[in-house]
């Protein structure tokens, strides 16, 4: 019985991540002509996830403001700004910016082992794959 509601609830899972992915599809098709309607798919896709509770892809997740749920097209209402081992990808409708670390997890990992490393605690947040 149990199996059978865990298989249940992994198809309604699948089936949501499929739906989050073809709204973001969706979303950057109609970036261009109607932004707020790319929003809007946001704000759909968002509603999915919290529902069936789905975490987003990493691709997924640098897409769109965590903060305003504007989707986010790099050069058009997104920037990126790379230095030191972090991406930082801020919004520019609402300003808010989202700090990507680009280093391997490994590296964070041995960072972490040696607590007189200065860098370890500024690489605490940094928690990707
Ligand atoms: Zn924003």
């Amino acid at each position: 019985m149990d199996k059978a509601k865990n298989s249940l609830k992994d198809e309604m899972k699948s089936v949501a991540l499929q739906r989050i992915r073809k709204l973001f599809e969706l979303a950057e098709a109609n970036f261009d002509e109607r932004p707020e309607l790319s929003k809007r798919y946001v704000w759909i896709a968002r509603k999915i996830a919290m529902r069936h509770n789905v975490r987003f892809d990493f691709e997924i997740r640098k897409k769109f403001c965590k903060k305003c749920g504007a989707f986010l097209s790099v050069g058009k209402n997104a920037k990126v700004r790379v230095g030191g081992g972090i991406a930082k990808l801020s919004c520019i409708e609402c300003g808010f910016v989202r700090k990507i670390c680009l280093k391997r997890k490994q590296k964070v990992k041995e960072a972490r082992k040696n607590p007189r490393d200065q860098d370890s605690k500024k690489k605490k947040w940094c928690k990707r794959r």
